[in-house]
């Protein structure tokens, strides 16, 4: 029998590209897009000649064109970091709603089965807690934050209006906080900002007093129940992430321990509209796909830090890696 094929978008990005290894190891034949506006081709270099990988340069907002059958479709293109959201907002919406709408249309012409990776940030400010799947969620449209909340949730609804309406096979992944090695040192986000800060000997910038809270999922975790997420029958939205919740402060001194850092945390204004509290319930991933997570976090911190420990100097002192400006034209 063939391979199955499945093409992954944002491939060449920190989740993208450990789906992609993922699905190469269990022999699938892999189609892998990015448009490299945040993804780096670094974490794929090793699947670059392999004879089950394929990448293609391509921006999923634009209409999407691959040859031959495909089973299965990973849609994981998407800005997700806030700052990225400020530099590139106008991306982040169209990847979430025309490159969704462009897959599903590509999945239907295909016959395949797509998985949209969607995001805890539905659920906003949360004012349920843990967040269960059928809260409807507290987002602020017109914030800073609603370019990438907005697209995500708009991304769910065109998804189930594809499977109620053209009876497309599909499921909704919400993925909680997740790390672990290629993610982008400066992309702002908390776990790169911390680690980066202790290997420059910097202080560590800790957003409002450090009592917001987020719940941190090791990646293969992540990885292992999105693969479950797609191989079961279950269209509606399923968390994803660990429900081990820690306040920032917390995580500021548990990497200051893990780095050895010795410069100290500095306090900085809090974003607009950063959640103040974030955990999932998993009962549904427990129930549905008997996954629950199995990396915990001093073990996932450890596995991290010495990825990060390999960058050279250069990408450490780099303030960004991607230049956003030749993207700004859209
Ligand atoms: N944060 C922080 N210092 C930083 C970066 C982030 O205190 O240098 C805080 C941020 O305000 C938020 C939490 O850490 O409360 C997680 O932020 P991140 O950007 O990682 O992701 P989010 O969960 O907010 O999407």
């Amino acid at each position: 029998m063939a391979n199955k094929t499945v093409l992954i978008t944002g491939a060449a990005g920190f989740l993208g590209s450990h789906l992609c290894d993922y699905f190469i190891a269990k022999e699938f034949s892999v189609l892998g897009m990015d448009n490299l506006i945040t993804g780096n081709m670094k974490n794929i270099d090793h699947l670059m000649g392999h004879p089950d990988f394929t990448f293609y340069h391509h921006d999923v907002s634009n209409y999407v064109y691959v040859p031959g059958d495909l089973d299965y479709i990973l849609h994981f293109a998407s800005p997700a970091s806030p700052i990225d959201y400020l530099k590139i907002p106008i991306q982040t919406l169209k990847v979430g709603s025309l490159g969704t709408h462009n897959l599903l249309g590509l999945a239907k012409a295909k016959n395949a089965r797509m998985l949209i990776a969607s995001t805890s940030e539905v659920y906003g400010d949360p004012l349920v807690h843990p967040q269960t799947e059928d809260y409807w969620g507290n987002v602020n449209p017109i914030g800073p934050r609603g370019v990438y909340d907005e697209a995500k949730r708009f991304q769910e609804a065109i998804t189930m209006a594809y499977h109620r309406f053209h009876g497309l096979e599909t499921r909704i992944v919400r993925i909680f906080n997740t790390y672990g090695p290629r993610m982008r040192l400066n992309d702002g986000r908390v776990l790169p900002a911390f680690i980066g800060q202790a290997l420059r000997g910097e202080p560590m910038t800790i957003f409002g007093d450090g009592s917001q809270t987020r719940s941190f999922c090791y990646v293969s975790d992540l990885i292992e129940g999105i693969y479950r997420l797609l191989m079961s029958d279950y269209a509606y939205p399923v968390n994803i992430g660990n429900p081990n919740e820690i306040t920032i402060k917390q995580f500021a001194e548990e990497i200051t321990k893990l780095t050895d850092a010795k410069s100290g945390i500095i306090y900085q204004p809090l974003p607009q509209d950063d959640p103040m509290q974030r955990q999932p319930n998993i009962d549904k991933a427990r129930e549905i796909l008997g996954w629950e997570p199995k990396v915990d976090r001093a073990e996932g911190l450890k596995i991290t830090f010495d990825y990060f420990k390999t960058l050279t100097a250069e990408d450490l002192n780099k303030v960004e890696h991607n230049d956003f400006t030749k993207y700004n034209k859209y």
